[in-house]
């Protein structure tokens, strides 16, 4: 067996699928072995025709009894496969595999040449290579080279600086946790912002945020099974990780921990966090074991990813409060910050699961908002009687022919528990269903507050 280097890029449609299809393809040919994948990192592209899109790069490392001209034969095969139009030489590409290292061997035809010609000049190359074949790299350098780090090196190829390019895409949690520490050690906050993906203003609003925060932002994307019941929406929950990508990248964002169900939770992993009280009513009647989900899957995002802060929507109302008491009951040491609702101009609070909605539907959710609004307003007016302002909520809502409610509550913004006297700071939540989507909401109210200067947790259409 020979064990071989190769690179991988995309700048053509779904760049990052396209790379983990091939990954998948190496994978299932019987004659490779693949060892390991580095992460996925953003790059302008280098030569080539003006005005092409951004290349996603990457590098394998995999184990062969194929001859080398033979393995070469296998990545085209793949390239094909995978739609690869050859074109103009540097020109854009759905999938791009080179060869870079077949063993220690140096091999000079004019069909296959390895160590491949531009391993050691270009970053986008070695950068990658250099994360999972330090010590495989070193024959293919010069004396000159070997004498400093391969981090040295890629520093001086004529590429960005590492602070420059854009997103990086990690998928092992490994590789994620090495690669904070990396950050760390160099002396930048981490900022984390956990999604579950099909991402909108709101969580973007987060990414600005963990910007304004921390000096390095990592978004995860993870579509968490555990928090689903088994009835609810996860296998049909909106996933669309290419435009997410591209938006964490305008976004700023510079790395995305996008892991698999298997990576998160490898065969055996039973262990889970029993959340705190607060999660017990509200979201945690309506969904049992939901909040359990969350707390387990949070926590260990917390750990691959020990950032000094992580930004959470108030959206979540009840989520970010779960979190808050667990950060504090277990002493993980990461700064919790909760950021407000980002909302439609016509108030709808943006959720991923807004894309569920008809046309008709989109217009009875405003319902939410609306009833928000009223209470809000009618606490400003002086009314305290909880039960006449949930009354009224719900009548809201059923006028807009919203009957599938899971609650209408004013409780304390602290312990959540219901409240019937509107005295202090108050929460007003809403669940309900609007055709077969369910959605949440919520407003924080404060009745010292007079309408004129009312700000905080406005609902404002
Ligand atoms: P999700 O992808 O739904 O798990 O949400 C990820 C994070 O984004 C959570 O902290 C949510 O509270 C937050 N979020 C979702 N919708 C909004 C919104 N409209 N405005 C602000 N944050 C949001």
């Amino acid at each position: 067996m020979v064990t071989c280097l190769i690179g991988l890029g995309s700048n053509q449609g779904d760049r990052v699928g396209n790379l983990l299809a091939a990954i998948a393809a190496l994978g299932e040919d019987p004659a490779i072995s693949l060892q390991a994948v580095s992460s996925f990192v953003e790059s302008a592209p280098v030569g080539g025709p003006a005005g092409q899109p951004n290349f996603f790069n990457g590098a394998a490392i995999l184990a062969t009894s194929l001859p080398a001209q033979a393995l070469l034969t296998r990545l085209l095969d793949i390239e094909l496969r995978l739609g690869r139009v050859r074109g103009e030489r540097f020109g854009p590409r759905t999938i791009d595999l080179d060869l870079l290292l077949y063993g220690e061997q140096v091999i000079e035809s004019p069909t296959l040449q390895v160590p491949h010609p531009r391993l050691r000049v270009r970053r986008f190359v070695l950068a990658p290579a250099a994360e999972i074949a330090g010590e495989m790299l070193v024959p293919a350098l010069t004396d000159a080279e070997q004498r400093v780090s391969i981090e040295t090196l890629c520093a001086r190829l004529p590429d960005p600086a590492p602070s420059e390019l854009g997103l990086r895409v990690i998928m092992s949690a490994a590789a994620m946790q090495r690669h904070v520490r990396e950050i760390q050690l160099s002396g930048r906050r981490v900022g984390v912002v956990p999604t579950m993906g099909a991402l909108h203003s709101g969580h973007l609003s987060l990414v600005q945020e963990a910007r304004r925060r921390s000096d390095y932002v990592v978004a995860t994307i993870f579509v968490n099974p555990t928090q689903f019941a088994p009835h609810e929406d996860f296998t049909k929950y909106p996933r669309t990780l290419d435009a997410d990508l591209s938006a964490l990248s305008a976004a700023g964002c510079q790395a995305a921990f996008v892991p698999s169900a298997e990576e998160m939770y490898p065969r055996g992993a039973t262990t889970t966090v029993d959340p705190p009280e607060v999660a017990l009513p509200l979201e945690g009647v309506c969904r049992p074991g939901h909040f359990r989900g969350v707390a387990t899957i949070v926590l260990k995002l917390f750990h691959l990813i020990p950032a000094e802060v992580a930004c959470f929507g108030q959206k979540d109302f009840q989520q970010a409060l779960v979190i808050r008491r667990m950060v504090a009951d277990l002493n993980v040491p990461i700064e919790v910050v909760v950021c407000p609702t980002v909302r439609e101009a016509d108030g709808l609070a943006l959720s991923s699961r807004n894309r569920y909605l008809s046309a008709a539907e989109r217009e009875r959710a405003l319902a939410l908002s609306r009833a928000l609004r009223q209470a809000e307003q009618s606490i400003q007016a002086g009314e305290t009687e909880s039960n006449r302002i949930v009354s009224a909520m719900r009548e809201t809502l059923a006028a807009a022919g919203i009957t599938s409610i899971d609650y209408v509550a004013l409780a304390d913004p602290e312990t959540l528990a219901e409240c019937s006297h509107v005295e202090g700071k108050t929460v007003a939540l809403i669940a309900c269903r609007v055709g077969s989507t369910r959605l949440i909401d919520n407003c924080l109210l404060d009745p010292t507050i007079d309408a004129g200067s009312a700000k905080r947790g406005a609902v404002r259409a």
